[in-house]
C-alpha cells in the first residue's frame, strides 16, 4: 500500500510518499498587494483609487497607454472622484536611473499623493523607483541597497504586457550604467498596494512583444522552481503559471492570439510574479541582463534563449526538479523544450566568445547566482551562453 506519511523531524515537517520525501513543509508566504482582475476592472474598482489621496501621478511609456485605452479609463475614474492628476510619460524600455530621478523631481514639484503606473514592466518598475525617490533624498547606492525609510508614495500598478509580474513584486529593475548591467531594487516597501489586471489593454500588443513577455513569465515560474527559496506553495503557483503559458504556445507560434489567450497569459504572468516575489530569480536573469544591456535583446527573449541550457546544468545534479518542470510542461526532455522555444524566438543573435566571457564575469557577481539550487561557476555561465547561442 502506498501510504502518504507525515514525518515530524526536529528540523521540519515533511511529507513522504512511497518512502520518498516529496514536500518540505517549511513555508514563508504572504503578499501585501490587493489583486483585481477582469474585463473593465478599472471602472468596476474605481473606489480603490480614492483611498490613496487627492493628487495622482500617472507613470507611463511614451505611447502604448494612450493607444490601448488604459490611460483614458484611469482618467475617467479619477475625474469622477475629483482626484487631480499629472502624467509622466517619459519612461522608455529598461528605464535608467536618470529617468526615475526626473520622474521623482516631477512628483515632488506636483506634490502628488500616489502613483498609478500603467504599462509594461518598464513604467511599473519606474513608478516604484519614483515612489522611493520622491520621498527620500538618497544616492544611487542607497537606492539599490535599501538605504531609505518606509515613507514612500503608494503605487497602483496596471500591467499592459503579460510577462514581468512586477504588479505583484517588490522589485524594480533599472539600467545601471555604472555597473554596466541592470540592477534590481528589492524592498518590501515597493510592493504595489493594488494590481489591476484587464487583458483588454493587451489587444494592441505586437506578436513579438507578446511572445517575449510570455517567455519572461515562463522563466519566472521555472526559475522559481530552481531557486533555493522554492517551497510547496510557490511550486504550486509556478506549475499553474507554467501550464497556462505552455497551453498558449500553439497560439503564440501561429499568432492566433485572442482575448481568452491574452487573459490566460496575464493571469500566468501575475502568478509568476507571486512566485519570484518569494523565490527571487536565478542565473538566467543575471545572464540575461548583459544581453539586454550590451545587445539590446528584449528581456524575455534573453531569458528564453538561456533557459534550456541552464536546465541542462541543473539536470546534472537535480534531475528530479527538472523532470518535475518538464512533466508540468508535458515535454519529454530539455531538447524538446529548446526546440519550441527556438520556434517561438526565431534566429539568434551573433555574439562572440570574447563577449560571452565578459558577460560571464559580470553575471557571476549578481545576487541571483547564490539563489540557484545548483550554483553555477563562471565557467558554467560561459558554457551556457555558448551553447544557448549555437
Ligand atoms: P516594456 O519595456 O515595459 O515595454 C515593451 C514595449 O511594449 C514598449 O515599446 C511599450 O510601449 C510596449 N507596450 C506595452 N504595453 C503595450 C500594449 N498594451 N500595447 C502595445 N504596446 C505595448 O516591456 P516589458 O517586457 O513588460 O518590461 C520589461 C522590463 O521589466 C525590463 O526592464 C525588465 O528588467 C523588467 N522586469 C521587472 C520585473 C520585476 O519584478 N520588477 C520582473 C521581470 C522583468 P510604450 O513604451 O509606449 O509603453
Ligand atoms: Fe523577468
Amino acid at each position: 500500500m502506498n501510504i502518504l506519511r507525515i514525518v515530524y523531524t526536529k528540523k521540519r515537517l515533511s511529507l513522504k510518499y512511497k518512502n520518498k520525501e516529496v514536500y518540505k513543509l517549511n513555508i514563508n508566504f504572504g503578499l501585501p498587494t490587493k489583486i483585481v482582475m477582469g474585463k473593465d476592472c478599472v471602472q468596476s474598482n474605481g473606489d480603490l483609487f480614492s483611498s490613496f489621496g487627492k493628487r495622482a501621478m500617472l507613470v507611463t511609456g511614451r505611447n502604448s497607454a494612450k493607444l490601448n485605452g488604459s490611460q483614458a479609463d484611469v482618467i475617467k475614474v479619477l475625474e469622477a472622484r475629483d482626484i487631480a492628476y499629472v502624467v509622466y510619460d517619459e519612461v522608455q524600455s529598461n528605464p535608467s536611473i536618470d529617468c526615475v530621478r526626473m520622474g521623482a523631481i516631477f512628483a515632488k514639484k506636483e506634490k502628488v499623493d500616489f502613483i498609478i503606473a500603467i504599462g509594461g514592466g518598464s513604467p511599473i518598475d519606474a513608478g516604484k523607483a519614483i515612489a522611493i525617490l520622491a520621498k527620500n533624498d538618497i544616492t544611487d547606492d542607497e537606492l539599490f541597497n535599501a538605504g531609505y525609510s518606509n515613507n514612500l508614495l503608494p503605487v497602483i500598478a496596471i500591467p499592459t504586457t503579460a510577462g514581468t509580474g512586477t504588479e505583484v513584486t517588490q522589485y524594480s529593475i533599472l539600467t545601471n550604467d555604472k555597473a554596466k548591467t541592470k540592477t534590481g531594487i528589492a524592498s518590501p516597501y515597493i510592493f504595489p498596494k493594488v494590481a489591476v489586471l484587464d487583458a483588454k489593454y493587451m489587444t494592441t500588443l505586437s506578436k513579438v512583444v507578446t511572445v517575449n513577455t510570455a517567455i519572461d513569465a515562463l522563466s519566472h515560474s521555472i526559475e522559481g522552481m530552481l531557486s533555493i527559496k522554492a517551497n510547496v506553495m510557490t511550486n504550486l503557483i509556478a506549475k499553474e503559471s507554467i501550464k497556462n503559458i505552455v497551453g498558449c504556445f500553439e497560439n503564440l507560434v501561429s499568432g492566433d492570439i485572442d482575448y481568452v489567450v491574452r487573459e490566460k497569459l496575464l493571469y500566468a504572468s501575475m502568478l509568476g510574479g507571486i512566485v519570484i516575489a518569494h523565490t527571487g530569480t536565478t542565473a538566467v536573469h543575471s545572464m540575461g541582463y548583459s544581453l539586454t544591456y550590451f545587445k539590446h535583446i528584449d528581456h524575455g527573449r534573453a531569458n528564453g534563449i538561456l533557459l534550456g541550457d541552464f536546465l541542462k546544468l541543473v539536470n546534472k545534479e537535480k534531475p528530479d526538479v527538472v523532470n518535475d518542470i518538464l512533466g508540468t510542461m508535458d515535454f519529454k526532455d530539455i531538447d524538446e523544450f529548446k526546440e519550441i522555444i527556438t520556434k517561438l524566438l526565431g534566429e539568434k543573435e551573433d555574439i562572440s566568445a570574447e563577449e560571452f566571457k565578459a558577460y560571464s564575469q559580470i553575471a557571476i557577481k549578481a545576487k541571483n547566482i547564490a539563489n540557484c539550487s545548483v550554483v553555477p561557476t563562471e565557467k558554467d555561465l560561459y558554457d551556457i551562453y555558448m551553447s544557448s547561442f549555437k
